[in-house]
């Protein structure tokens, strides 16, 4: 399995600064065939940003869409329109459900919707400070997964990422904290656990579950190597080129 390394880049950079950031990092970035390197920059930007990447060296990402593929539906943009333009879409962002109010009937429609429409999803799913604080991760988490799956046959699974993003790492999330990878190892397991009830041990340990929350290049080698975390997916740190370069390699350096 690849290991994948994603930015989220969310509302920054206009179109031209997200194309010369691309030129940079494109520029800096070797061909590493088992690292995965994703961007997601904002939706204004993948058309140009599509014909301007290199796919041998990355791919786009979205960051939302919605699960019709046409009709009345003011200001959306449909996974059937992104076709061509991304490989993958990130769903249940912590800040499309708490923000937009994205509930689970919603993700998982966008998963389907997504799989349908040959864009892989990459799940974001994780609890807040205070289920974490009533004890209620290992609860939410198995919710998340099976309401955000619902749709998705087991012939499917393993065409979806997961990523757990316990919103309390989030750096932009108000007093957030570092996660211990011992957290991040014990939410693996669940994630890897509900995932064979739902399906089997094949497709449980097929999915690639990915890690985010304030991953920086001092923490990204404690993260890549809990048993189980397949990559990282970073707001902050992908928005500096070093910062994201220097993940990508440790990333490289953690595979070999
Ligand atoms: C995110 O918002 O998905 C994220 C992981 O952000 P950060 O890396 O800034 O914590």
């Amino acid at each position: 399995m690849k290991t994948y390394v994603v930015g989220n880049w969310k509302l920054n950079f206009n179109i031209g600064e997200a194309s010369i950031y691309l030129h940079k990092i494109q520029k800096k970035l070797p061909n590493y065939r088992d690292v995965e390197v994703v961007v997601a920059p904002p939706l204004i930007a993948l058309q140009p940003l599509s014909l301007q990447i290199d796919r041998h060296k990355m791919k786009l990402s979205a960051q939302n869409a919605f699960y019709c593929d046409y009709g009345a539906y003011t200001g959306e943009t449909s996974f059937n329109q992104l076709r061509g333009l991304v490989d993958y879409v990130l769903i249940g962002h912590s800040e499309r459900r708490y923000i937009f109010g994205e509930d689970e009937k919603m993700i998982g429609k966008k998963v389907e919707a997504a799989v349908r429409n040959k864009i892989t999803p990459i799940l974001c799913i994780g609890e807040t400070e205070s289920e974490r604080t009533f004890g209620e991760t290992r609860d939410k988490l198995r919710d998340q997964i099976m309401s955000g799956l619902r749709n998705i046959a087991i012939e499917d699974a393993d065409k979806v990422i997961l990523a757990y993003e316990p919103v309390w790492a989030i750096s932009s999330v108000k007093g957030a904290k570092l996660a211990a990878p011992d957290d991040v190892a014990d939410a693996v397991k669940i994630i890897r656990e509900t995932l064979g009830e739902l399906y089997d041990k094949k497709v449980a340990e097929a999915v690639p579950v990915l890690f985010g929350g304030s991953v920086n290049p001092s923490n990204a080698g404690a993260y890549l190597t809990v048993p189980g975390i397949n990559g990282v997916l970073m707001g902050g740190s992908s928005l500096i080129l070093s910062e994201f370069i220097d993940i990508i390699e440790i990333a490289k350096r953690v595979r070999s």
